[in-house]
C-alpha cells in the first residue's frame, strides 16, 4: 500500500538530472493512472510521475508537463505510455457520470483503482479488493471501477465509486474523476492507495467462486454428466487457420478497413467451428455443444445451442457464467474474454495468435496445481485445423478418467 494521508510515503528522483531532491505537491487522478505532479529542486524540471499502482508498478513513467519529454520503459511504450501521453496533451476530457455507493463508513481506507481499458486487467485488479478485505479488516476498502464490472466486487466492500464508461474509453483522461476523488479524500483521516497487483497468483490467494458469484465446474461431475463443450466466440478476433486470410486481416487493420472483410472472416470462423463441432460429435456422440459471444451473425450447426447476443448486459454475463460453470471444456481464441470461461469450466482449448505468445498466461485461470493443469489447459497455435482441435477435445474427454485416477493415488505405506 502507498500511504497518502496524513503523510504521503512517496518519493521520486528527477529523470533528467538524477537529483534526489524533488517536491511532489499535487495529485492528478487521470483514470487508469494516478499521477504525482513533481518539480525537481535541482534543475527545475516539472513532470508527472505515475504512482506504483497496477501496471505502473512494473513500468514507472515520467512525463513532462507539456507531454513533449517522457521517460518510459521500452516494454510499456505502445500500449501503456502512448495513451497516457495523449490523454495528458488533450485538454478537453470527456466527462463521465460517477456514482458513489457507501456500504460501511470507515475513518481509514485503502483505495483500489480497478479502472482499465482491458477487461482482463480489471478482472485481476479486482482480486486485490478480496485480499485486502481479508488482510486489513479494520480498514475500509474502496474500489474505483467501470460500472459494467462492479458485479465482480466483494459484497462486503466498504465503498464503490463506479464510472459509467466503456472499457475502451478508460485509457483517456476521465473528465470529472480528479475533482471527484479529491473531494472524497477529505472525508477520511487515513488514506492509502493499493498497489493493485495485476495477475496475483490466483491459486494461492483467490476464491474464484466468490469473485464470480457462482461455483466453478465440479471435477467430480466430469464423468457423470454428458460432455458440455462451449465455444466462446468474438467477432473482432478470429480463428481463421488460413495464412491468406490472416494476411488480409492484418493488412485491413493496418489501413483501418477491417470492417469491409469482416463478413468473409466471420464466414471462415463459422466454417471452422461447424467442422470442429461435427468432428466432436463423430468421436464423442453424447457431447452437448453451445456457443456464447458478442455478435450474432450467421448460423451454427442445428445441434449447437446458440447463446450469443448483440449487447452484453449484466443478466447476459450471469447466464453465460452458468453455462461456463457446467462446461467440461471451453474453446476460444486468446483474448481477455477467455478469463471467466476458463475460471469456471473444467478445462479449455485456447487458440493463440502468434502475436499473443508473450501474453500466453494472461488469458486463463485454471486452479489446478498438478498435471491436471496441463491436461485440461491446452494452448494451440492459431493455424490449428478443426481436426487437431477436435482431437484434443476428444482426448480430454476420453482420457480424463485415466489421468484423474492416477492423480488420486496416494503413496503406499502411509495408511496400509
Ligand atoms: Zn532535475
Amino acid at each position: 500500500m502507498i500511504a497518502i494521508k496524513p503523510k504521503p510515503d512517496f518519493h521520486v528522483d528527477c529523470p533528467k538530472c538524477s537529483s534526489t531532491q524533488s517536491k511532489a505537491d499535487a495529485w492528478f487522478f487521470q483514470g487508469m493512472h494516478f499521477l504525482a505532479e513533481v518539480a525537481c529542486l535541482n534543475c527545475g524540471f516539472e513532470f508527472y510521475q505515475t504512482l506504483p499502482i497496477g501496471h505502473d508498478l512494473l513500468f514507472p513513467m515520467q512525463i513532462s508537463k507539456d507531454g513533449k519529454q517522457s521517460f518510459i520503459p521500452s516494454r510499456a511504450k505502445g500500449w501503456l505510455a502512448e495513451p497516457l501521453i495523449q490523454s495528458l496533451i488533450q485538454k478537453d476530457a470527456k466527462v463521465f457520470k460517477i456514482e458513489k455507493q457507501v456500504n460501511r463508513e470507515f475513518d481509514k481506507v485503502v483505495i483500489v483503482n480497478c479502472l482499465d481499458s482491458c477487461f482482463g486487467h480489471i478482472f485481476s485488479k479486482v482480486w486485490n479488493t478480496y485480499t485486502l478485505i481479508e488482510n486489513k479488516p479494520d480498514w475500509g476498502i474502496i474500489a474505483i471501477i467501470p460500472e459494467r464490472c462492479k458485479w465482480l466486487l466483494p459484497e462486503d466492500i466498504a465503498e464503490v465509486w463506479s464510472v459509467s464508461i466503456g472499457l475502451k474509453q478508460c485509457d483517456q483522461t476521465i473528465g470529472g474523476l480528479d475533482e471527484f476523488v479529491k473531494d472524497q479524500l477529505s472525508r477520511f483521516e487515513k488514506i492509502s492507495f493499493s498497489r493493485t497487483y495485476t495477475h496475483l497468483d490466483h491459486t494461492k490467494y483467490i476464491d474464484m467462486g466468490k469473485v464470480l458469484k457462482i461455483p466453478r465446474f465440479n471435477l467430480g461431475n466430469f464423468l457423470t454428466t454428458a460432455p458440455q463443450i462451449t465455444f466462446v466466440l468474438r467477432e473482432d478476433r478470429f480463428w481463421l487457420n488460413s495464412h491468406l486470410m490472416d494476411f488480409l486481416y492484418k493488412a485491413s487493420r493496418k489501413f483501418k478497413v477491417e470492417k469491409l472483410i469482416f463478413p468473409l472472416l466471420l464466414w471462415r470462423q463459422r466454417q471452422l467451428v461447424n467442422q470442429t463441432g461435427k468432428m466432436i460429435f463423430d468421436s464423442v456422440p453424447n457431447a452437448k455443444l453451445s456457443c456464447t459471444g458478442l455478435g450474432t451473425s450467421g448460423k451454427f450447426l442445428d445441434l449447437m445451442d446458440d447463446h450469443r447476443v448483440d449487447h452484453i448486459l449484466s443478466e447476459t454475463e450471469i447466464r453465460w457464467n452458468a453455462i461456463y460453470s457446467k462446461s467440461h471444456l471451453v474453446i476460444g481464441v486468446h483474448g481477455s474474454h477467455m478469463l471467466i470461461p476458463s475460471a469456471l469450466a473444467a478445462g479449455f482449448v485456447n487458440i493463440v495468435p502468434r502475436y499473443k505468445i508473450e501474453h500466453l498466461v494472461e488469458d486463463t485461470v485454471l486452479p489446478y496445481t498438478n498435471r491436471m493443469l496441463q491436461f485440461l489447459g491446452r494452448f494451440l497455435d492459431e493455424f490449428s485445423s478443426p481436426k487437431l482441435v477436435s482431437k484434443h477435445i476428444s482426448s480430454m474427454v476420453k482420457d480424463f478418467d485415466y489421468v484423474n485416477r492416477n492423480l488420486e493415488q496416494e503413496p503406499e505405506g502411509k495408511y496400509y
